[in-house]
C-alpha cells in the first residue's frame, strides 16, 4: 500500500488551495449552493491556474502530479462540491481526454485554451444510455472532410458555461470521440437540471442538430471511442473519489466541532462514549478511503492500469462521504435539518458521488467482474 506521506510541494498546493477557498469559498458558500457560480468566481480560478493545475506547463497548464491535483479538488469539495465538481469534471475529463488522445495540432489549439480557464465538457450520457454507455444512439455521419453530429446527450456537467464539448457518437466503425466547439451551429444546451445536491454546479441536457465538426476534430481513432471513454473516466473516477473524500473529512470535522460544543445532561455530546464510537467509525471509514484513492494516484502515476484500484477507491469514498455526512446530521439532531448549519447541504452534495462517474454498482461490477470467470475458460 503507499505512504500517505505527501511531498513538499503537493502540500503547497492543498495549503493554497485551502487559503483560497477560506477566502473566497467558505464564506458564501450556502449562497453558491443558491445561486449557481459567478463567473468572476470560475474566472479568478482560471488566472490563478486552477482550472488547468493538471495540464502539462507546455501548454500553460501547471503540470501537476495527480497528488497533488487530488489535493486541490478534496480542498474546494470540503468548500463547496459544486465548484469542485465543475473543476473535476473539466480537469478529468474534458481537459484529460484532449491531453491522453488530442493530436500535437490538436493539443497545441485547444490545451492552451483550456488551461486558461475554458470549461470543456464531457458528453457521455443520453436519456437511454447511462450506465450501458455503449448503447449510445447520437451519430455522426462523414460528409466529404467534415462529420454531422445528431443526438442527444443527458447530464452534461458545466454544459451552461463550456465552450468545448467532448461528445461521443456512433461513427461509421462504432462509438468515436469528437470535440466541438460551443459557437457550432446545431449545437444548444437546455435548461439546467433542478438537483437535489451539488447545486452550484449545472447540469443542463445538450442537443446537437446537423453539428458540422472537421474530421480533424477526431479524438482518439474511429470506432475505439468506447476505449477512451472508459480510460478517462477511470481519471475521472480519481476527481471523484477525491471530492468525496473532501466532503466526508469537512462533516467528520463539523460533526466534532459541533459535539464538543452541544451540552445536554450537563455535558458535551462527544464526550458520550456513543458519539466517541460513531467518530471512530467515521475515522476509519474516511481514513480506508484515503489509501485506497493513494494507491490508485500512485498507479496512475507509475503509468500502470488502474481501472479497478479507481474503482475501488471511488467506491468506498463516494459511500464513506454519504454516511459520514448522514451520521453528521444525526450529530446535529434537529439543527442538523435545518439549512441553519452545513449538515444538511454536505448530506445532499455527498449524494451524487455514489451516481456520477458510474454508479456503485458500476464500480461493483468493475471490480467484483475480475473474479467472475473462472481462469482458462
Ligand atoms: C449531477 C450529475 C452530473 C453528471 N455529469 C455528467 C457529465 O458531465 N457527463 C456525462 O456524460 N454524464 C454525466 N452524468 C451522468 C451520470 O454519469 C449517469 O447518471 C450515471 O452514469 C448513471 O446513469 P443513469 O442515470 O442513466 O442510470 P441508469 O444507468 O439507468 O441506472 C439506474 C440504476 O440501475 C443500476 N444499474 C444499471 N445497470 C445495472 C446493472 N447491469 N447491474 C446492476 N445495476 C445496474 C444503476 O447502478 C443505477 O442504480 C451526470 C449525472 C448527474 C446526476
Amino acid at each position: 500500500m503507499t505512504s500517505l506521506k505527501l511531498t513538499d510541494e503537493q502540500l503547497e498546493c492543498r495549503n493554497m488551495a485551502r487559503e483560497f477557498c477560506q477566502k473566497r469559498v467558505y464564506p458564501v458558500t450556502r449562497k453558491l449552493d443558491e445561486e449557481g457560480l459567478p463567473s468572476e468566481l470560475v474566472a479568478e480560478m482560471g488566472k490563478l491556474g486552477y482550472l488547468g493545475c493538471s495540464i502539462a506547463t507546455e501548454y500553460g497548464g501547471m503540470g501537476l502530479d495527480p497528488f497533488a491535483v487530488a489535493c486541490i479538488i478534496e480542498e474546494f469539495a470540503r468548500a463547496n462540491a459544486g465548484l469542485a465538481t465543475l473543476m473535476a469534471a473539466h480537469l478529468s475529463l474534458g481537459c484529460k481526454t484532449m491531453e491522453l488522445y488530442g493530436s500535437p495540432e490538436q493539443k497545441k489549439k485547444y490545451l492552451p485554451e483550456m488551461a486558461a480557464g475554458a470549461i470543456t465538457s464531457f458528453c457521455l450520457t443520453e436519456p437511454n444510455a447511462g450506465t450501458d454507455v455503449l448503447s449510445i444512439q447520437a451519430k455522426a455521419v462523414p460528409e466529404e472532410d467534415h462529420y454531422i453530429l445528431n443526438g442527444e446527450k443527458q447530464f452534461i456537467t458545466s454544459a451552461d458555461v463550456a465552450k468545448f464539448f467532448v461528445v461521443f457518437c456512433k461513427a461509421e466503425k462504432g462509438p468515436t470521440c469528437f470535440i466541438a466547439e460551443r459557437s457550432a451551429e446545431g449545437l444548444s444546451v437546455g435548461a439546467p437540471e433542478k438537483k437535489l445536491g451539488i447545486r452550484s454546479s449545472k447540469t443542463c441536457p445538450v442537443h446537437f442538430q446537423d453539428v458540422k465538426v472537421p474530421a480533424g476534430n477526431m479524438l482518439g481513432e474511429l470506432g475505439k471511442g468506447f476505449r477512451v471513454a472508459l480510460s478517462v473516466l477511470d481519471y475521472g473516477r480519481l476527481g471523484v473519489a477525491a471530492g468525496a473524500l473532501g466532503i466526508a473529512e469537512q462533516a467528520f470535522d463539523e460533526a466534532v466541532d459541533y459535539t464538543q460544543n452541544r451540552v445536554q445532561f450537563g455535558k458535551s455530546i462527544s464526550s458520550f462514549q456513543a458519539t466517541q464510537f460513531k467518530f471512530a467509525d467515521m475515522r476509519v471509514d474516511i481514513d480506508a478511503s484515503r489509501y485506497l484513492l493513494h494507491h490508485a494516484l500512485q498507479k496512475a502515476m507509475d503509468g500502470e492500469r488502474f481501472s479497478i484500484e479507481a474503482a475501488k477507491a471511488k467506491l468506498k469514498a463516494s459511500e464513506t462521504a454519504s454516511a459520514v455526512a448522514d451520521e453528521n446530521i444525526q450529530m446535529h439532531g434537529g439543527y442538523g435539518y435545518t439549512q441553519d448549519y452545513n449538515a444538511e447541504r454536505l448530506w445532499r452534495d455527498a449524494r451524487i458521488t455514489r451516481i456520477y462517474e458510474g454508479t456503485s454498482e458500476a464500480m461493483r461490477m468493475i471490480i467484483g467482474g475480475a473474479f467472475g470467470a473462472k481462469k482458462g475458460k
